[in-house]
C-alpha cells in the first residue's frame, strides 16, 4: 500500500502540484471573476488532463478540483445543486489519474468568505459549509488527506482544523497573507498563527496563495521556527513575481488578464524549492500560475525526476537544432 502524507513528510520534503483556476480559465473551462471549478462536472477530461500534466511534472500530490465548491459560493453562479455532484466527482477524477503514479489525493477546501468575527452565528454557518463538503468527498473516496487552504482569518482555518480532524484523515490547513509585515486578520503573525493551528490539531500547517516565492518563504521560514519542528510546514507560493509593496498578486490593476508578462521562469520556482527544502519547509507546492513546467523543475531540483531521458547527438557533427547549432549547453536546473 503506498504511503500516507505524513510518512512522507517524515521521509523528507513532498512535492505538490500547482495552480489549477487561472490556468483552466486560460484554456477556457473557467470563468474569470467567480474563479469556481463547475469544470469538473462540466469538462471532466479537461480537468484529468491538467491533474496529469502536474503528475507526470512529478507532484507527488493532486488536490481536487474544490477550491470554492461550496453550497454559498456556487450559489453565486447558479449552481447551489451542483455542490455534491462536484465535490464527489472531483475526488473521484483526482483519484483516477493519481493511480497513474504514486500520488495521493487531498481533499481541497478553502476560505469560504461566510466567517464573519463579529456575527457568532457564522462559525456555525462555516462548520455547516465545511461539513457537506468534507462529506461528499468522504462518501466518494476519501480522499488520502484534507487540504484546507487561502484563509485570512485563523479562526475560519481553526474551524475548518476541527471539523477536517473529525473525520480521522491527516489535515494540512495553510493561510495566506495579502501584504507585509504578514498577520492574519484578527493580527496573528505567521508564526502565532502556524502554532495555533498545530495545537489544535492540525498535521501540517503553512502559507500559500497570493505571494510568489521572496514574499513568502520568510513567512513559511517564521512558522518553521514557531511550530520547532512539532509539525512540516507547507508553502505553495504563486508563479508570479510580486514584491515587498505589492505582495498579493490578485489586487494587482492587472488581475486577472494580465498576469502573463509577470510569471515567473521555471528556474525560479526550482530556486525556491531549494530554498525551501533547505530552510526546513517540509510540503513544497505552488499556486495559482505554476504549471507542469514550474512543478517540473521544482522536482528535478528536490531529485524526485530522473535526469534527461535519452542521450541524443548528431552522428556527423553536423548541427541538427537549433540547441547544436548555437552551442547551448544549458540544463534545465
Ligand atoms: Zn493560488
Amino acid at each position: 500500500m503506498s504511503k500516507g502524507i505524513l510518512e512522507r513528510l517524515a521521509e523528507g520534503p513532498v512535492l505538490g502540484d500547482g495552480g489549477y483556476l487561472l490556468e483552466l480559465e486560460k484554456r477556457g473551462y473557467v470563468q474569470a471573476g467567480p474563479f469556481t471549478p463547475e469544470v469538473v462536472i462540466e469538462h471532466p477530461d479537461a480537468l484529468a488532463q491538467l491533474h496529469r500534466e502536474f503528475l507526470r511534472a512529478g507532484a507527488e500530490v493532486l488536490q481536487t478540483m474544490t477550491f470554492y465548491a461550496s453550497d454559498d459560493k456556487l450559489a453565486t453562479v447558479g449552481l447551489a445543486g451542483k455542490v455534491d455532484e462536484i465535490n464527489r466527482d472531483a475526488v473521484g477524477i483526482a483519484r483516477k489519474v493519481a493511480a497513474e503514479g504514486d500520488a495521493l489525493v487531498a481533499g481541497n477546501l478553502s476560505l469560504t468568505w461566510a466567517y464573519d468575527p463579529a456575527d457568532p452565528k457564522s462559525a456555525d454557518h462555516v462548520r455547516e459549509l465545511f461539513d457537506r463538503q468534507l462529506q461528499d468527498q468522504l462518501d466518494a473516496g476519501p480522499p488520502d488527506f484534507w487540504i484546507g487552504e487561502t484563509f485570512s482569518f485563523t479562526a475560519e482555518a481553526l474551524l475548518f482544523v476541527e471539523r477536517a480532524k473529525a473525520t480521522g484523515l491527516p489535515v494540512m490547513a495553510t493561510m495566506c497573507f495579502e501584504r507585509l509585515p504578514a498577520r492574519s486578520y484578527e493580527g496573528d503573525t505567521p508564526g502565532g498563527s502556524a502554532k495555533r493551528l498545530a495545537d489544535a490539531g492540525a498535521d501540517i500547517v503553512g502559507v500559500n496563495c497570493l505571494n510568489g516565492p521572496a514574499q513568502q518563504l520568510p513567512i513559511a521560514v517564521e512558522m518553521v521556527e514557531a511550530v520547532a519542528g512539532a509539525v512540516p510546514v507547507a508553502s505553495q507560493p504563486v508563479g508570479y513575481a510580486t514584491t515587498d509593496t505589492e505582495a498579493d498578486f490578485t489586487a494587482w490593476p492587472d488581475f486577472p488578464y494580465g498576469l502573463t508578462p509577470k510569471t515567473l521562469a521555471r528556474g525560479e520556482l526550482a530556486a525556491f524549492a531549494a530554498d525551501a527544502r533547505d530552510a526546513g519547509v517540509r510540503y513544497i507546492g505552488s499556486c495559482c500560475g505554476s504549471v507542469a513546467e514550474h512543478v517540473r523543475a521544482m522536482a528535478k531540483m528536490l531529485g524526485k525526476l530522473p535526469a534527461e531521458e535519452r542521450a541524443w547527438k548528431s552522428p556527423t557533427g553536423q548541427a541538427m537544432s537549433a540547441y547544436e547549432y548555437y552551442a547551448h549547453t544549458e540544463t534545465e536546473v
